[in-house]
């Protein structure tokens, strides 16, 4: 079902950990919240849930106004971090408590059991208590759980952060393929960009109880709509320069690129991603002069780190790169994928020869 956030605020005492938030979350479609520590996300999951009462604003899951209802009025399934199953219930106790409250019978409910283990992969580990099941285990209970029910939302809290990183990788995608065939929304909070980039249909990028931007991961990352949506989003993250454009050109000291067609003068960021760039020959046209700092070969690409004008810059060259570290190079960044940033708001500005940012201005809701 939709779920809708209209002006829903949320201050504890003094602070204000959510400023009001207008975001629609269409039916079936997984968005993920993200942002660093303290920026209001768990914040916005709590209230979808019933756990806090907004401030302010209304809080919609279809066409039901739910902003009164107590938290096992709302019919939502949460999934945390730390799993939260019954120690002394069995694996297969664990997954029928929830139709157990709704007094379902007990055939129906072996069987639902049954298909939701085998669904998640646990099928054979039902008589288990769980400190006999390892952590991705537990959080397949978890899942299972919150499956059973056949809530109207899904609602999953940094669901990943205790596994290792082989086993987050693997339950990310097992994660993702579920929430598809159930076609159940799904708000998950995180900060780990890769998860929310990867899992994720709509992305909402939060600061400081600000919602920043909200888009799909490609136009969250082809068009942010300012430096810190830019820089959070994308592993080594975006290249920023400090410099002035004036004749239709980005001046650094380190070089001067050609601008298409800017319609902006004076003091600008520019932004680049490690992508969007390649080695060139000295001297030539376009170009940052720098100095190889240090080569990362990743098997299928080598991550090579420039220290330009004492700045680092990250570019991704290919395979087999190996130029020596402290050799004088020249990068070239692809000119029409630079992005061009306000020098105090860092707001994103009319980009040279790259496509505006899509949702500056726009009323955040769903761009899909
Ligand atoms: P994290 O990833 O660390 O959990 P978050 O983005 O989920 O962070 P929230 O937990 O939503 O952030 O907190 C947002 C802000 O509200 C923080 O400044 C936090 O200290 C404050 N806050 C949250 N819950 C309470 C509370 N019960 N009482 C007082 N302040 C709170």
């Amino acid at each position: 079902m939709q779920v809708q956030y209209q002006g829903v605020s949320k201050s504890f005492g003094s602070t204000e950990a959510l400023a009001p938030l207008d975001v629609t979350v269409p039916d079936g479609k997984f968005m993920a919240m993200l942002g660093p520590s303290g920026c209001g996300k768990t914040t916005a999951l709590r209230l979808l849930a019933g756990l806090e009462q907004p401030t302010a604003g209304r809080i919609l899951i279809g066409e039901h106004d739910v902003t009164k209802l107590e938290p096992r009025h709302r019919d939502v399934a949460m999934v945390f971090q730390s799993y939260a199953l019954y120690p002394h219930k069995s694996v297969a106790n664990n997954i029928a408590y929830p139709l157990r409250l709704r007094r379902s019978a007990a055939a129906e409910r072996d069987e639902r059991v049954l298909k939701v283990a085998e669904l998640l992969g646990i099928g054979d580990l039902l008589d288990r208590a769980p400190r006999q099941l390892s952590g991705g285990q537990r959080q397949r209970v978890a899942l299972a759980r919150a499956i059973i029910r056949h809530p109207r939302a899904f609602l999953m809290d940094e669901p990943l952060s205790n596994l290792d990183a082989q086993l987050r990788l693997q339950m990310r995608v097992e994660i993702k393929r579920l929430q598809r065939e159930l076609g159940v929304t799904t708000l998950y909070v995180t900060h780990d960009q890769i998860e929310a980039m990867t899992m994720a249909d709509l992305i909402a990028v939060m600061r400081d109880g600000h919602l920043q931007q909200l888009a799909t991961p490609a136009e969250l990352y082809a068009s942010p709509v300012n430096l810190f949506v830019a820089r959070f989003c994308g592993s080594p993250p975006m290249n920023i320069l400090d410099g002035e454009v004036a004749d239709g050109a980005f001046r650094h000291v380190g070089g001067t690129l050609t601008l298409a067609n800017s319609p902006v003068r004076g003091p600008v960021k520019l932004g680049f991603r490690p992508e969007h760039a390649e080695f060139a020959d000295l001297g030539g046209r376009d170009v940052l002069d720098g100095e190889i700092y240090v080569v990362e070969p990743l098997g299928n690409e080598t991550l090579v780190t420039v220290r330009l004008d004492g700045q680092l810059l990250n570019i991704r060259a290919p395979a087999g790169f190996d130029r020596p570290v402290g050799e004088r190079c020249a990068v070239r960044p692809a000119l029409g994928q630079v992005h061009l940033f306000d020098m105090q708001s860092g707001d994103a500005l009319a980009q040279a020869g790259a496509r505006g940012p899509s949702s500056a201005g726009e009323p955040a809701r769903a761009g899909i």
